[in-house]
């Protein structure tokens, strides 16, 4: 049982609890929880280094929990820039961990409030008078299509790329997390988890199961949860309970840890820098290669370098499907085929197809043969296009098919005056020739 007294009367209960999941052989998750930290870390870059990269920076971040005093936000914002570094420093050393990386998710409470730093999409939910809020925004692609009102929330979880990390601490100099200050209430808990618990458990059951009678249980039950519903992933679950101080000794029984930190995953773990590696993280033979992590995270570029070729690589494609198009336009632009344009038949320059924003065909010319004056059979042909192969082509069909003309049994015969009368025209009218 643990808490620390603070000036507002509140303590922080704590609990940690990591599982490696059903369908994982390592767990590459990191987690950390005292009296004034909660901590959790969720590793990228496959099997050869994900742990690594997690267990290295809770390792890291963890020593503001020794270094109190000051501003809670700079203290922690200073410890995850150092984290960040030494994730760049390893994989300056050692080439076979280029691409490892990690999310993070953090709270330092300073007596009276918790700086709170993010980056990734491991998430931070709280629970207050029996609602669950999501205090963290997914730094992922699905989240930037949910911001733009392109896809719902409901959508963004059930789609494919729903993984796929926009930012996460991967030791390079353009490393940015979010930082906020956050005023807890008697009463809240605080759930820190990785993708392995929000993948596998919706809100509401997340919010029951937050709700149990202790953080301890609400540990256990959430865990639960993520391997009944697949266990595809680590799954890690830091909770937090702001208490007050003085109930502390009546209710220790309901917390397990008996005072000191708690160290869950690959942090307690300790795993090494796995220097002189034969395997490349980027040999697609490679044995972890299977592993969905390794999708998840391949899009992000382990140095600006390769993002630089990335970038010149689409430019290339880009080009290329453009040339193509182009090449295809002009295609049909030297296609023509015979239809309707207002009731007569009409001569067309291009092909008798229409794509999204682009108009495939232009009219060439229109004759004086209405498309009613001709046998049903033929009006068919028309309204469906007759294809031509060439502008000359397409002219002969014309002429065949004023042959086809069926004459019009109301105005044949027509009497024609042997004087013709010459009729006022309205005006603004105009004769055509
Ligand atoms: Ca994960």
């Amino acid at each position: 049982m643990t808490a620390a007294v603070s000036n507002t009367g509140l303590a922080l209960r704590y609990t940690a609890l990591t599982d490696v999941g059903l369908r994982r052989s390592n767990n590459q998750d990191s987690g950390y929880a005292s009296s004034h930290l909660l901590l959790l870390a969720d590793g990228m870059g496959g099997a050869a280094a994900g742990d690594l990269a997690s267990s290295e920076a809770v390792t890291i971040i963890r020593a503001v929990d020794d270094d109190r005093g000051g501003d809670a936000l700079t203290h922690l914002n200073d410890a995850v820039d150092a984290a960040n570094r030494r994730l760049g420093d390893l994989i300056q050393a050692d080439p076979a961990v280029e691409g490892m990386g990690t999310t993070i998710e953090a709270m330092l409470w300073d007596g009276e409030k918790f700086a709170v730093g993010h980056v990734g999409d491991s998430r931070a939910y709280r629970l207050r008078e029996g609602r669950l809020t999501q205090l963290s925004a997914d730094h992922t692609f699905v989240q930037s299509l949910v911001d733009e009102g392109r896809i719902t929330r409901e959508e963004a979880r059930h789609h494919p790329h729903r993984s796929l990390l926009l930012r996460a601490m991967l030791g390079r100099d353009d490393f940015e997390a979010d930082y906020s200050w956050l005023q807890p209430q008697l009463g809240d808990r605080y759930l820190l988890c990785s993708d392995g618990l929000s993948d596998m458990v919706e809100d509401e059951a997340i919010t029951r199961a937050l709700a149990s009678a202790s953080i301890d249980v609400a540990a256990t039950e959430l865990v639960r949860l993520a391997l009944e519903g697949g266990g595809a992933d680590n799954v890690t679950v830091v909770i937090g309970e702001m208490v007050a101080a003085d109930t502390l000794d009546e209710e220790s029984e309901l917390a397990c840890a008996d005072g000191v930190p708690q160290l869950v995953g690959a942090a307690a773990e300790s795993p090494q820098p796995r220097r002189g590696a034969t395997v490349d993280v980027h040999d697609s033979t490679a044995s972890f290669s299977a592993d969905p992590e390794e999708l998840r995270y391949a899009p992000l570029a382990p140095s600006r370098w390769r993002f630089a070729r990335w970038g010149a690589a689409l430019v290339v494609l880009l080009v290329a499907v453009g040339a193509a198009g182009w090449y295809a336009y002009q295609w049909t632009q030297d296609q023509y085929f015979v239809s309707e344009s207002d009731g007569s038949v009409a001569i067309y320059r291009g092909v008798d197809a229409d794509l999204p924003f682009i108009t495939l065909r232009h009219l060439e010319s229109t004759s004086d043969v209405e498309v009613d004056s001709l046998p049903s059979f033929q009006q068919g042909q028309i309204r469906d296009g007759i294809e031509a192969t060439d502008l000359a082509d397409a002219e002969q069909i014309v002429r065949d098919l004023r042959e086809d003309v069926v004459p019009d049994p109301t105005t044949t015969p027509t009497p024609t005056p042997a004087v013709p009368t010459e009729t006022p025209l309205a005006p603004g009218t105009t004769v055509a020739p």
